[in-house]
């Protein structure tokens, strides 16, 4: 039997490195490698039935008479008229040359390729030549591969056939048998052939279905199994008396019901032997901060230093802020570490931070350097976690030992999608809003409505609130799309007497916090921005959000800069500049105006849009799917979890030869998606 790639026939050490580009190391890499699209030959298409555009598989004779070779508008062509019992059509390649002799050796051929019509006259453009040998894999729907230079798509093909061809037999189930019955599934020998080389639409879906099942089979026992080690582990055990109470008295408000369930999750995640591994979900503005405090005040009592990464400096200067204002008599020493700041500061701050004479810091990326060094770091929180990947957050952890870990989302993710994307964590979840909040007005606006708008805004400004803008591009480029520039100049010419400030990703760190800090401080009555305020900007005086170009933004992230207002007790009002006349944008668009609810959003923009949002490669972190859209396969993700949550139960070890492969699959997955978890 072959194990390695270099033992296949054709594959030398060359080829083998040319394989790695793909990602494919082995044999089992290779069978997962699935064509992204088939080509349909499934038919032999009679010559008169071929129509524009169609690719078609057509068995002709050759008219050698008519081969010739020319030049045309600087493309060496070759062309030969061919002819089966119902008609004739012209072939034509297009700078191939080479065609020309192997042409002259041919009678009569099998041609794959797309029909043009050129000036009325039907032709066969660049088609692929099927020699006799290789018809067996060049019939049927075929595989479509993505590539990397040097490996063509035929030689792709013909290993992986070859494999089918010589080997089949010896690619094991994974999935246990009884699962495979219960569920109607397919075994994987065939699922994977049928995979690449389905014999029909039928077979693919099926092959495709098994597949999605195995995948998901192994990545809930996968993460089990990581969820479960990591609960044997022994992490801090943060002593705890009465440290609600206290914390209760410092926050100048009431916790919502919610937020205080939270506190009781992390209490008791931290006042036990077992790590804190939550998630702290929660729209926006449903104060999550406030209840992540909590567990840095904990970890403070026990005499335990705290990190709280965060994607931005805005968003850490803010957090510090409401830090100071919450514990200002606590005696708790807090710095942050930013990027921008000076070396020398910085120095100073990584001293005192391996000394232990800060408890608390928050910071940026700049936290997760190798020069920072904890006391004895014993929490660790991210926010807004999806703009940091699993590696990032593992860094950070790494810098304590085994400390606490609290991680914090504002991007609600619906139910099905949580159990992949967030398989190993616990979660929290913080649904009401803070009390006296009022429904943010949202209404969609055609640009011709823009000056009405604008006086609306002035109202707002003349009553002392605080207005945002945001528009999609920093610069002024394509007529299409509104930029901060366009806006601002527009802004500053129409209202002469409201004093305006522009940020965006492309100005230097200090300009920003610059205009930002006087935002803040209400020194700016305006702030035109790219969405560099999406993540956590707190201005409870600002009512009114202005987003130009809106069809531009995906659901969720509107969602996220709309909740930069309504974030006080005035009323506040956003408005969707967009012309667009693509209905589904439209409606998309609408869910705002109809919902303050981040679930419901996120749940209609899952399935308008796809999972794309979130499931991108940082929520994503390290699991990476071959081929499962969560959103087509909610049902079977809930079926899998089930049976997975079955075995856990009744077979843990997993024992019994029905489950051998499974538990290699599952090692495998162990080792390489350790960092998983914090
Ligand atoms: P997010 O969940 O988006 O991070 P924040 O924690 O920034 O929300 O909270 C938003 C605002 O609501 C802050 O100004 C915060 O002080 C305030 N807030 C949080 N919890 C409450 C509460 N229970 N009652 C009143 N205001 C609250
Ligand atoms: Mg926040």
């Amino acid at each position: 039997m072959y194990k390695e790639l270099t033992d296949l026939p054709g594959i030398g050490a060359k080829t083998a490195e040319k394989l790695k580009k793909l990602g494919i190391y082995t044999i089992e890499d290779m069978l997962y490698h699935y064509p992204f699209r088939y080509d349909n030959r499934s038919r032999v298409i009679p010559v008169r039935e071929l129509l524009h555009d169609q690719k078609s598989l057509i068995r002709v004779q050759m008219d050698k008479s008519t081969l010739k070779r020319r030049y045309a508008k600087a493309k060496r062509i070759v062309e030969i008229k061919c002819f089966d019992d119902t008609g004739a059509v012209q072939v034509i390649w297009f700078n191939q040359p080479y065609m020309y002799d192997k042409i002259s050796k041919l009678e009569s051929s099998l041609l794959f390729g797309t029909v043009k019509d050129f000036n009325g006259k039907k032709h066969l453009v660049n088609p692929e030549i099927i020699d006799k040998n290789k018809e067996t894999y060049n019939k049927g729907y075929t595989p479509v591969y993505k590539l990397t230079q040097g490996l063509t798509n035929n030689f792709l093909k013909k290993v992986t056939h070859d494999y089918f061809e010589n080997h089949a037999d010896s690619i094991e189930d994974i999935i246990p048998h009884y699962l495979i019955q219960k569920y109607k599934l397919i075994i994987r020998k065939n699922a994977l052939k049928w995979m690449h080389f389905p014999p029909s639409e039928k077979h693919y879906q099926k092959a495709k279905i098994t597949l999605a099942f195995e995948e998901l089979l192994v990545l809930q026992l996968g993460l089990a199994a990581l969820k479960a080690q990591k609960t044997s582990e022994k992490g801090i055990y943060f002593n705890y008396k009465n440290e609600i109470e206290k914390y209760l008295k410092l926050i100048p408000f009431e916790l919502t019901t919610d937020q205080y369930r939270c506190l009781v999750d992390i209490k008791s995640d931290m006042n036990s032997t077992m790590p804190m591994n939550r998630l702290l979900q929660g729209d926006v503005g449903s104060g999550k901060t406030v209840t992540a405090f909590f567990s840095v005040f904990l970890s403070f009592c026990n005499h335990y230093q705290s990190a709280m990464m965060v994607p931005t400096e805005i968003l850490a200067r803010q957090h510090m802020k409401s830090f100071n204002e919450i514990f200002n008599n606590t005696g708790i020493r807090a710095e942050l570490l930013l990027g921008s700041q000076k070396e020398k500061i910085k120095k100073d701050i990584k001293s005192r931070l391996e000394s232990g004479e800060i408890d608390f810091v928050i910071g940026t990326h700049a936290l997760i350097q190798e020069s920072v060094k904890f006391f004895n770091l014993g929490l660790v929180i991210t926010d807004e976690q999806h703009r940091f990947g699993v590696n990032q957050r593992a860094v950070l952890s790494g810098k304590g030992n085994r400390p606490d870990v609290l991680v914090m989302s504002a991007t609600p993710i619906p139910r099905t999608l949580s159990l992949i994307v967030y398989g190993d964590l616990d979660i929290s979840t913080i649904k009401e809003l803070p009390p006296g909040r009022k429904k943010i007005d949202t209404f969609l606006l055609k640009r011709k409505k823009y000056d009405q708008m604008l006086r609306f805004v002035e109202k707002q400004i003349k009553s002392g609130r605080q207005i945002y803008f945001v528009a999609p591009s920093i610069f002024e480029n394509d007529n299409a799309i509104e930029s901060v520039e366009k806006v601002y100049a527009h802004l500053v010419d129409n209202l002469t007497y409201c004093r305006i400030g522009l940020v965006h990703g492309r100005q230097k760190n200090e300009e920003k916090e610059s205009v930002f800090g006087q935002f803040l401080d209400g020194e700016l009555d305006i702030l035109v921005s790219t969405t560099v305020i999406e993540v956590g900007v707190n201005v409870p005086n600002a009512s009114v959000i202005v987003i130009e170009s809106a069809e531009r933004f995906g659901l969720s992230q509107l969602h996220q800069l709309r909740g930069r207002v309504g974030r006080g007790s005035y009323q506040s009002y956003c408005f969707l500049v967009s012309d667009t006349n693509n209905e589904t944008t439209l409606k998309r668009l609408e869910t705002l105006t109809i919902s303050n609810d981040g679930f419901f959003i996120a749940n209609e923009d899952l399935k308008l849009r796809g999972p794309g949002e979130f499931l991108g490669t940082k929520q994503h972190g390290e699991l990476d799917f071959k081929f499962i859209n969560p959103l087509n396969y909610g049902k079977m993700i809930e079926i899998v979890k089930d049976e997975a949550d079955r075995i856990i139960d009744e077979n843990p070890n997993l024992r019994g030869e029905d489950f051998n492969a499974l538990n290699n699959s599952i090692s495998e997955f162990y080792k390489h998606k350790k960092i998983i978890l914090n």
